[in-house]
């Protein structure tokens, strides 16, 4: 079976786990033939390329400035992060790595309001350089659905796609996200007891679900609690055929062609 990490932090890997490297090659021996990285500000940058560079046609890069990383110099942080979006992106046959989405961006109100009105204009911003570029968004919205939803769908003309990247919201939000014609990005809180994502992933149609780790973190059980790592795509698959009553294939069948569909892999 051929599964893919939509969402993953592998060239940071947790206190205890192998290089990055290993990290990559355990996933793909799991059957995790594809593992797109989260760029989350400047400094990851380098990490996710170097990486993406030793597995082409493995791993994929994102580039974007994660909420929890806006503050006060956040212009000049983006205006850097645009350059290297613009000189990587679109250049499929070069043989170097491409930007596959912008990402992760979006509002985080969880622990710090502090930069609430400059999370938004850097979202905005962000979200419009999806729109030029005309590349898939990979957002993080923690606490903050209704604020985000808002400047999604004033900036949604129709050319924008994108996946909730660790999806948490309710039955009722996710079909406001249906509306905005966004995905879903399922993880390891998939199988956690008391998880409201189960009602939520029998809702929505499969083609709107793509799975991800979000490695290290939200290992899913029977590692709760443990770093994460992408090769436990097939665990969160497993799960989500027995949530739907289909075969594990067909799980990774869909999610595959779902995730190479959003991000053109
Ligand atoms: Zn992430």
């Amino acid at each position: 079976m051929n599964w893919i990490d939509t969402h993953t932090h592998t060239y940071e890997p947790a206190e205890g786990q192998p290089s990055a490297s290993v990290l990559v090659e355990r996933a793909m021996a799991a059957g995790v033939y594809k593992q797109i990285m989260g760029g989350v500000d400047l400094h990851s940058v380098e990490p996710v390329m170097e990486l993406c560079r030793a597995f082409p046609d493995t791993v994929y890069p994102t580039i974007g400035l994660h909420p929890t990383e806006v503050r006060d110099d956040y212009k000049q942080n983006l205006d850097i992060l645009y350059r290297h979006l613009g000189a990587a992106s679109g250049k499929k046959d070069g043989g170097q790595p491409y930007y596959v989405a912008v990402g992760e961006i979006g509002i985080d109100l969880y622990q710090d309001k502090t930069f609430f009105p400059q999370q938004q204009d850097a979202f905005r911003i962000q979200l419009r350089w999806a729109k030029e570029l005309q590349l898939p968004v990979v957002l993080h919205v923690r606490n903050a659905f209704e604020e985000a939803w808002h400047i999604l769908r004033q900036e949604q003309d129709g050319s924008l796609r994108g996946v909730f990247h660790c999806y948490s919201g309710s039955v009722e939000q996710s079909a406001r996200v249906l509306e905005l014609g966004f995905m879903f990005g399922i993880g390891g809180v998939l199988t956690f007891k008391n998880a409201g994502l189960p009602e939520v992933v029998r809702n929505v149609p499969l083609s709107s679900l793509v799975l991800e780790t979000d490695a290290p973190w939200l290992a899913p059980v029977p590692y709760r609690g443990k770093p994460n790592e992408s090769a436990y795509i097939p665990i969160v698959g497993h799960k989500l055929a027995e949530i739907l009553g289909i075969t594990p294939g067909e799980a990774a069948f869909a999610t595959t062609r779902n995730a190479c569909g959003l991000f053109g892999l």
